[in-house]
């Protein structure tokens, strides 16, 4: 079904866990040719590299740090410089960045939970651009560029989380700017929100925290990574969706927004 992506260059930002790192895997199954990121050393990453080698997918790691615009611009050119070009961005890289009420944001936290969501994912859209125009005009098809995105850009975020549900927003928002700007450059923007995916995001949660939020999932318990990453595929394969940009696909067990 999602033949096209073989070869195809992918580029997925935060990935070396969770729900980057099952996309990762989605992807070289399929024969794409992956880059993984992170903010880690790539010694952190040897085993997950290995694994997905052993499968004969073509994958490299990137150390990047994308609160930095500049990490962003010299991500995008160490894959290029790798893959020789990049034809779908997968924007994933993200997360709380800490829990503060709003009588407690101050300048740094703000700073730091706006930087993870919203610098890292603009920043590396902007210097990816030039190559995603090139793709989609060399191959006559589409290019992508696939966001995280969340329920809480929706429904306001947990206790403390307000400044992440409202950079996840500004994210839902910034793609259907780009929609009207670069949709002549034959790229599709769209984004995936996922409710509440079973990962190192839910760490600090107890069990019982846990179990009452399950209670809120009309499937009864938190998704898995491997149910996000199939969305991914969807959106950045030209066959199964060149005529979709500018849509949100919930991924959320039918959790719904209050
Ligand atoms: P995770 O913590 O397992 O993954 C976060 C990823 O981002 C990791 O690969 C980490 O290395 C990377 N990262 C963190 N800081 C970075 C930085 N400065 N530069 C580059 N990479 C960095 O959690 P996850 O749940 O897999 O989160 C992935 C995405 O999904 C995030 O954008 C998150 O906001 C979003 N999301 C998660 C949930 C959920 O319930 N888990 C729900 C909605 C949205």
């Amino acid at each position: 079904m999602f033949s096209d992506l073989r070869d195809k260059r992918i580029l997925i930002t935060g990935s070396t866990a969770g729900v980057g790192l099952a996309a990762a895997k989605a992807f070289a199954a399929q024969g794409a040719r992956v880059g993984i990121n992170g903010s880690r050393p790539a010694d952190a990453m040897k085993t997950e590299l290995a694994q997905l080698r052993e499968t004969g997918a073509q994958v490299d790691y990137f150390q990047a740090d994308l609160t930095q615009s500049a990490q962003c611009k010299q991500l995008v050119e160490a894959f290029v410089d790798r893959f020789g070009g990049l034809d779908v961005l997968v924007n994933n890289a993200g997360g709380l960045g800490g829990r503060q009420s709003l009588e407690q944001i101050d300048d740094a936290f703000y700073d730091r939970v706006m930087d993870l969501n919203a610098r890292s994912a603009l920043m590396t859209t902007r210097f990816a651009l030039p190559w995603l125009r090139k793709s989609a005009s060399d191959s006559g098809k589409t290019s992508a560029v696939i966001s995280t995105g969340s329920i809480a850009a929706r429904e306001g975020g947990g206790p403390g989380a307000g400044i992440y549900a409202a950079s996840k927003a500004w994210l839902h928002d910034i793609h259907r700017n780009w929609v009207k700007e670069h949709t002549r450059d034959n790229i599709r923007f769209n984004v995936v929100a996922p409710g509440t995916i079973d990962t190192a995001f839910h760490a600090d949660k107890p069990e019982e925290v846990r179990a009452r939020i399950a209670s809120t999932i009309a499937m009864g318990r938190f998704g898995r990574a491997e149910e996000v990453a199939p969305s991914f595929l969807f959106l950045a394969s030209h066959a199964c969706s060149g005529y979709i940009t500018g849509q949100i696909i919930d991924v959320n067990g039918g959790q719904m927004a209050p």
